[in-house]
C-alpha cells in the first residue's frame, strides 16, 4: 500500500531545540501578555521580512480584521478586493461591516488585475484590498497610483507572501499595511499566527489596542479592543522555525525545480506564473488545467485522489460564489476569475518531499 500524499506538511524544528527553548517559562509562568518571547519575535520578523515594525497576532485572520479595523472606515464603505482568495479575506471585510466590491483578477498569476480596479470606484470606496496570491506580487505601482488619485486605502493581504522580496524590498513595505499568516500550513508557522505590518507608531499603538482589549493601565482602558494577542509557545515556535526557514525556502526551491521539469512538461498542464515579479518564496505549487488536457480539471483531481494523493482547488470557488454571499454583493464581471477557479490546482508541496512523490504525481498525470 503506498502512502497517502498530503497537499501539505508543516515546518516543526527539531523536537529537542523547542523543548529547550520553552523551558524558561516554567521558570517565570508567562505565558502570554505581549510576553519577552512576543517582543523577540516582533524584532526579528521586522528585520527578516525588511520592515519597519510589525504587530504579531493571534492568527492571519484577526491581523487582517484588525489592520481594516483600525482605519475606522464608516459602514457599508466600499472595498475593492479579489474574490480569488481564501475565504477569509472576504469574511475580514463583511465582518467590518464594509461591502466587498470584486475586482476580476490576471488569468497568468491570480492577481487583482489593476486594469479593472478603477471603473469599480464609487463615491463609496475607501480601499482596495488586494491579494499577493500564491506569493504573485500584485501590481504595486499601479494600485498605488490608483489609490493616490482617488485617496483611498490600500490593504495587502500578503498571507502567502512571507519573505517575499520586490524591487529590494520586503512586500510588507507596500501599501498602507499588510498583513502576513503564519498559520501551521503557510511556508513559515508559528503554529497559529499572523501579523500586521506598521509603518509608524501611531498604527502599531492602535494594533495593540486592539489586540488587547484596549487596555492600558490596570484602571486604563481606552478602546473597544478585541483579544488577538500572540501566546508565548506560538512565540518561541516562531522564533524556533525562522532558524530554519531559509533552509526550508531553499528545499521547496529545489522542488520546485523538479516539479516544474516534470509537470510543466505535460501538455495541457500549464505553470501559474514562472517569471516572477518579485523573489519566490515556494509557497505553492498552482498548475492551469488545459482545455486541451485528457482529462477536466475535476477529473484530474479525482484521479489523484484515487491515487492517493491530496491535491486542492485552491481557490475554487470564488468566494463571491459561496452560498452565504452569492448575489448578496454588486454584480462585476469576474470572467477571468471564473475561468481560472475553473482549471486551478494547487499540487501537494512540502519541504521533506523527494523525487519519488514527484515521480508519483508525474506517472499519474502523464497517463493516458
Ligand atoms: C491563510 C490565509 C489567511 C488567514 O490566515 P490564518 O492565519 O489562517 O488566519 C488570509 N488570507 C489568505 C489569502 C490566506 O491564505
Amino acid at each position: 500500500m503506498t502512502e497517502r500524499i498530503n497537499v501539505t506538511r508543516s515546518s516543526m524544528p527539531p523536537y529537542e531545540e523547542y523543548i529547550e527553548a520553552i523551558k524558561p517559562l516554567w521558570e517565570t509562568h508567562w505565558l502570554t501578555n505581549m510576553g519577552t518571547y512576543h517582543k523577540e519575535l516582533e524584532q526579528k520578523l521586522a528585520e527578516y521580512l525588511d520592515v519597519p515594525r510589525l504587530s504579531l497576532m493571534v492568527n492571519g485572520h484577526m491581523a487582517l480584521e484588525l489592520a481594516i479595523q483600525s482605519f475606522d472606515f464608516p459602514e457599508g464603505s466600499e472595498v475593492i478586493t479579489t474574490p480569488f482568495t481564501f475565504v477569509s479575506t472576504t469574511h475580514a471585510i463583511v465582518r467590518n461591516r464594509l461591502e466587498p466590491v470584486f475586482c476580476d483578477v490576471k488569468e497568468e498569476d491570480g492577481t487583482i488585475d489593476e486594469s479593472k480596479i478603477e471603473e469599480l470606484i464609487t463615491p463609496k470606496t475607501v480601499a482596495i484590498l488586494p491579494v499577493h496570491v500564491y506569493g504573485n506580487v500584485c501590481n504595486v505601482e499601479e494600485i498605488q497610483r490608483i489609490a493616490n488619485k482617488y485617496n483611498l486605502k490600500v490593504i495587502y493581504d500578503a498571507a502567502h507572501a512571507f519573505g517575499v522580496k520586490y524591487c529590494d524590498k520586503g512586500i510588507g513595505n507596500y501599501g498602507d499595511v499588510s498583513i502576513f499568516s503564519f498559520h501551521a500550513t503557510k511556508v513559515f508557522n508559528t503554529i497559529e499566527g499572523g501579523a500586521v505590518v506598521c509603518k509608524t507608531t501611531e498604527m502599531y499603538e492602535k494594533l495593540y489596542n486592539l489586540k488587547n482589549f484596549g487596555i492600558r493601565g490596570q484602571e486604563t482602558v481606552i478602546s473597544v479592543g478585541a483579544n488577538a494577542k500572540m501566546n508565548e509557545f506560538s512565540a518561541i515556535m516562531g522564533l524556533c522555525n525562522l532558524k530554519h526557514v531559509d533552509e526550508v525556502i531553499e528545499k521547496r526551491m529545489q522542488i520546485y525545480g523538479l516539479y516544474k521539469e516534470r509537470i510543466g512538461s505535460i501538455s495541457g498542464i500549464r505553470l501559474l506564473k514562472d517569471e516572477r515579479k518579485g523573489s519566490n518564496n515556494y509557497a505553492y505549487f498552482p498548475i492551469s488545467v488545459g482545455d486541451d488536457y485528457y482529462y477536466s480539471r475535476d477529473d484530474l483531481y479525482s484521479v489523484l485522489k484515487e491515487n492517493g494523493i491530496n491535491v486542492r482547488k485552491y481557490f475554487y470557488p470564488l468566494t463571491k460564489d459561496l452560498s452565504i454571499y452569492a448575489d448578496k454583493y454588486k454584480k462585476t464581471d469576474l470572467k477571468v476569475a471564473q475561468v481560472l477557479s475553473s482549471k486551478v490546482l494547487t499540487l501537494p508541496f512540502f519541504e521533506e518531499m523527494d523525487k519519488d512523490i514527484i515521480d508519483r504525481i508525474y506517472n499519474v498525470m502523464s497517463e493516458d
